[in-house]
């Protein structure tokens, strides 16, 4: 095991990881820094409980590095970071726990923005907003963006319309098949967007009473969650859960586009080539899912305040960013997956020649 997390940042090239431990609340967190190029480190506050130690710290480096890449695409002025909280969401939350983490990231001095994740809440941010300003997911009562998710759905509508246009040659999405799975925060919104799109939109999700709410106000068709794979549809839209694209789904697919919300929604890398092979056309998730984190970090932009238009106007680019990641896709011969990295690494490499200015 020696050397082992130095080896792990020295090879996806992290420039910090930060340790933290305080006995009185019994914190344990890990701050990950990958990489301030263009930017200061922007990445939510997970809580989680973990089996291993090890696993936490690599889920905050993995997580760290999903963001960089999540920001220089969509075309914002900030790096990647993460930290993870390792305990219970259910049982060890404090107001303590969370002021505590807020003292850790404000002696970062703004190197590193936090914001909320799988485990934290708005209640856990204003906690920590108590010891530092660094931090976005707020309420907009503490200045912050209020509920980012309808800018989630927007983005991924945008993603959705690119990769219409890219396989049919038209933006329309009127009579296109559109299957939703996950009726959620993201979800929910993206299906009235596509309603008023004129879509065919198929939903299902795991909670009857939601499927119901959207078939009653929509006049729906559903399919039942195990039967979403197998479904005949012009894009599957997933909007729940991460892995769905893996070893047992892909011989089901029986749609055209892949372009969702969802994070992770590849199990492996391997998938990206599968879907390729199979002729369907896979929208990187973090292309598309992109829109809530902009909208929300609006205010770390060069103006330092949230501006409406201006943050709507940079979701809406989210198709323009999704043409061109299938652009270089073509172009280069590789996985919209890969092409997706490329365009986020181009961005980063261009941007960091200017620092020797
Ligand atoms: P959510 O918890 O509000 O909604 C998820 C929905 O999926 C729930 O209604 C749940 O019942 C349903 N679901 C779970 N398993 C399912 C299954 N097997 N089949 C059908 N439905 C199922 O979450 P959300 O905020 O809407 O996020 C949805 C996805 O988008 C997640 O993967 C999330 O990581 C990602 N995402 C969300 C945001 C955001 O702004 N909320 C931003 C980026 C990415």
């Amino acid at each position: 095991m020696e050397g082992k997390w130095f080896a792990y940042m020295e090879k996806y090239d992290y420039e910090n990881i930060l340790f933290c431990q305080e006995k009185e609340t019994g914190i344990k967190a890990v701050i990950a820094i990958h990489d301030t190029t263009l930017g200061p480190a922007v990445g939510g506050c997970r809580m989680w409980t973990y089996k291993h130690e090890d696993d936490a710290i690599e889920d905050a480096l993995r997580l760290a590095k999903g963001m960089t890449y999540k920001y220089a695409a969509a075309g914002s002025n900030l790096g990647g970071g993460k930290t993870v909280i390792i305990g219970d969401p259910y049982k060890d939350k404090s107001e303590a726990l969370f002021r505590m983490i807020g003292r850790f990231i404000n002696r970062l001095g703004g190197r590193y923005i936090t914001g909320a994740d799988v485990g934290t809440n708005m209640q856990d941010m204003e906690y920590i907003r108590m010891e530092t300003p660094h931090i976005v997911t707020l309420p907009e009562s503490c200045g912050g963006a209020g509920d980012i998710a309808p800018y989630t759905a927007l983005g991924t509508f945008q993603g959705i319309k690119a990769s219409v246009n890219e396989l049919y040659g038209s933006d329309s999405l009127k009579g296109k098949s559109i299957l939703v799975q996950g009726l959620g925060k993201v979800g929910g919104n993206l299906v009235r967007l596509l309603v008023e799109e004129g879509a065919n939109v198929i939903i299902s999700d795991i909670y009857e009473e939601l499927v119901l709410k959207y078939q009653e106000e929509y006049k729906l068709d559903s399919v039942e969650s195990e039967k979403v794979y197998g479904t005949a549809c012009d894009v599957y839209a997933p909007c729940a859960l991460g892995g769905v694209v893996n070893d047992d789904t892909i011989n089901k697919f029986k749609c055209s586009i892949i372009a969702g919300a969802a994070n992770n929604q590849l199990q492996e890398e391997k998938h990206a080539e599968m879907l390729q092979n199979k002729g369907i056309l896979y929208a990187p998730d973090y292309i598309l899912n992109a829109g809530g984190t902009i909208f929300d970090t609006d205010r770390l932009g060069v103006l330092g305040v949230h501006n409406q238009d201006r943050a709507v106007k940079n979701v809406l680019k989210i198709y323009d960013t999704a043409k061109q990641v299938f652009k270089i896709a073509k172009e280069d011969k590789i996985t919209t997956a890969q092409a997706a990295d490329v365009y986020a690494e181009r961005r980063i490499a261009e941007l960091k020649k200017l620092k020797n200015i």
